[in-house]
């Protein structure tokens, strides 16, 4: 059985660089980030509809020749299972594969690379390497089980980019460089900014952001350590199920 779809964003052009992409969101998470927006997908999925697949393939279908591929975005997309046949139900449509995972399951990566099933792949990076990477999973992160997922893409060759949301409960400017230099050679290391708003732990909801230009200054200093990094624009904001306005 494939693994259930809880969210949909038909067309998107800002979620994979160059390509006109759709979005499906997967429930649970293994990490419980305070900052993350995608509360009811991590923590009550049950309580939200399913788009059940042979829709979302109908939907693809009449979109044949727009959509350029699938984003498969979560929660944590790795925890499924199945996965891999959902992977390769949309290389039977011709569409190109985006996965975005917390990089807690290398083994799910590897595989993944190595039967061809994806294109792309985003990574979170939480924070540094060391203590820092547990507050910012709420405890619950396996730091070896990052670095190898680091490691693994960064000695790959597919298309991929590490992302950090700078959250300025526990991040600094010195950890944004630090994350950098745990990342020392990637292609890409994109610097989101913080979204109070809708965050899980509600003590976040009041944190001021940092001004966009310190975030630039972050990003100057991050890039000598990799070789892109830049600073994009508001991440998405709560997630409430499927999205309003779903053809499927
Ligand atoms: S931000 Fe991502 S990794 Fe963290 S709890 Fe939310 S879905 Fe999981």
């Amino acid at each position: 059985m494939l693994p259930p779809i809880k969210g949909l964003i038909e067309n998107t052009l800002i979620d994979w660089e160059g390509k006109i992409a759709s979005i499906i969101f997967l429930p649970g998470c293994n990490f419980r980030c305070p900052f993350c927006h995608a509360g009811p997908l991590v923590t009550a999925p049950n309580a939200l509809e399913t788009i059940p697949f042979s829709s979302f393939k109908e939907f693809l279908e009449r979109q044949r020749g727009w959509i350029d591929g699938i984003v498969i975005s979560g929660g944590e997309p790795t925890l499924h299972k199945s996965l891999p046949e959902l992977c390769a139900a949309f290389r039977e449509m011709n569409l190109g594969v985006k996965l975005d995972t917390n990089g807690s399951r290398p083994e799910v990566l590897s595989m993944l690379l190595e039967r061809g099933l994806i294109d792309s792949v985003a990574m979170d990076m939480k924070a540094p390497l060391g203590e820092k990477y547990l507050t910012a999973t709420g405890g619950k992160c396996d730091i070896e089980a990052v670095k190898e997922s680091i490691a693994l893409l960064i000695d790959s060759d597919i298309d991929y980019e590490f992302r950090m949301t700078v959250c300025p409960a526990f991040l600094d400017r010195e950890d944004v460089i630090q994350a950098a230099r745990d990342l020392r050679g990637a292609k890409r290391f994109v610097l989101q900014q913080f979204k109070p708003d809708f965050c899980l732990n509600e003590s976040f909801r009041s944190i001021e952001p940092y001004p966009r230009v310190r975030l630039k200054e972050f990003a100057e200093e991050a890039s000598k350590y990799v070789k892109m990094c830049f600073v994009r624009g508001e991440p998405t904001g709560e997630f409430t199920g499927a999205v309003e306005g779903t053809q499927v």
